[in-house]
């Protein structure tokens, strides 16, 4: 669970799909969405989610609060990941290409019989 719902970069909404009712309060502390934010784990650092990321930017944020020493040992690793992101997940192709002719299919009448 993130103290946030939604991305500091690219302000999506981050508010997963509802979770059902009976599930609520034994599996996610009565939390009534899940998250679409993404958990990073860094084995040997953190035991656990580090850091936060993006589904639709890919960049990450802070999971920890300044001062917290967790947050120092996540700090060089939150910095690498948004100095190289990983693909976007969103990206389209640049439509700069002219578009095509428009193709006409022949027409499929001259084969009816009298
Ligand atoms: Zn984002």
């Amino acid at each position: 669970m993130t103290d946030t719902d939604r991305c500091p970069h690219c302000d999506t909404d981050l508010t997963g799909s509802p979770i059902p009712v009976e599930h609520r309060d034994s599996h996610y502390g009565g939390s009534t969405h899940y998250s679409r934010t993404v958990g990073i784990e860094v084995r040997g650092v953190y035991d656990g989610v580090l850091f936060w990321t993006c589904p639709d930017c890919g960049l990450a944020w802070h999971r920890w609060q300044p001062g917290s020493h967790i947050r120092d040992r996540a700090e060089p690793y939150v910095q690498q990941w948004n100095d190289d992101p990983p693909k976007h997940r969103h990206e389209t192709p640049q439509a700069d290409e002219p578009a095509a002719p428009r193709v006409t299919p022949p027409d499929p009448r001259h084969e009816e019989k009298p």
